[in-house]
């Protein structure tokens, strides 16, 4: 899969070169779905059925292009848009089920919720209290996790510095069934996306949006059997 990506990626060089010259106003690559799809038809089925994958390798092969930044270690991200509708890929709302869990999809809908834009930790820097060995822990989901153990002496208690950690922007927003979908008396449904980084703040309430996103499941916070679903947005197009 990574020759696949790196043959893809250097076709793109133009593009890539722009993100670079612009960064950090710029920090997105972004993929049409059908034409990765015209290169090559089980990479983008395999993007659909197993993204977190997918997606990471397309950053890691991204990162190691050594792009020429004001930055060091800029952090780019790959975004994809066009999900065909046509395969099942472009769902409304009330259709994502179960099933979709870690999956990804388009969805459409209008706005009627945002949140304030928030901090987050994206590499969280913890030190050992044991040894002092320093650990950095990326942080891809929304409960803070801690290393395993300590590499060095190999005990676990850690404690977690934020000065040291680096940070990213997280945004709810809160997308419905635009009404023109429904049909007479139905209920628009809802979903919450979580937008990071380069796409918070681009939608307001009102906005009709095309999100590209990936299903996850939050726990309850007590013990209890019934999940909250969110959508992680890959991408946000109005
Ligand atoms: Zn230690």
């Amino acid at each position: 899969m990574k020759e696949k990506i790196e043959r893809f990626l250097k076709k793109k060089k133009k593009e890539i070169n722009r993100i670079a010259e612009l960064y950090p106003e710029e920090k997105s690559l972004l993929i049409d779905y059908e034409e990765l799809e015209r290169y090559d038809r089980g990479l983008a089925e395999e993007l659909i059925r197993n993204p977190d994958e997918v997606i990471s390798v397309f950053e890691d092969v991204l990162s190691g292009m050594n792009i020429p930044t004001i930055v060091e270690n800029p952090r780019l991200h790959v975004r994809f848009h066009n999900l065909p509708k046509e395969k099942g890929y472009s769902l409304m709302i009330r259709e994502i089920t179960s099933d979709y869990i870690g999956k990804l999809m388009a969805v459409e809908g209008v706005v009627n919720r945002v949140s304030d834009i928030l901090p987050k930790v994206s590499v969280a820097r913890f030190y050992c209290n044991k040894c002092g060995e320093a650990h950095d822990e990326p942080q891809p989901t929304r409960f803070l996790r801690e290393p395993l153990f300590c590499r060095n002496c190999k005990r676990r208690d850690f404690r977690f510095v934020p000065d040291e950690s680096e940070w990213t922007d997280v945004q709810r927003l809160q997308i419905q069934e635009p009404l023109e979908l429904l049909e007479g008396g139905e209920e628009a449904h809802q979903i919450e996306i979580w937008a990071e980084d380069d796409l918070t703040g681009r939608a307001t309430a009102g906005d009709k949006i095309t999100e590209t996103g990936i299903m996850r499941l939050l726990p309850p916070r007590k013990k209890g059997s019934v999940y909250y679903k969110f959508h992680e947005a890959n991408f946000i197009e109005g």
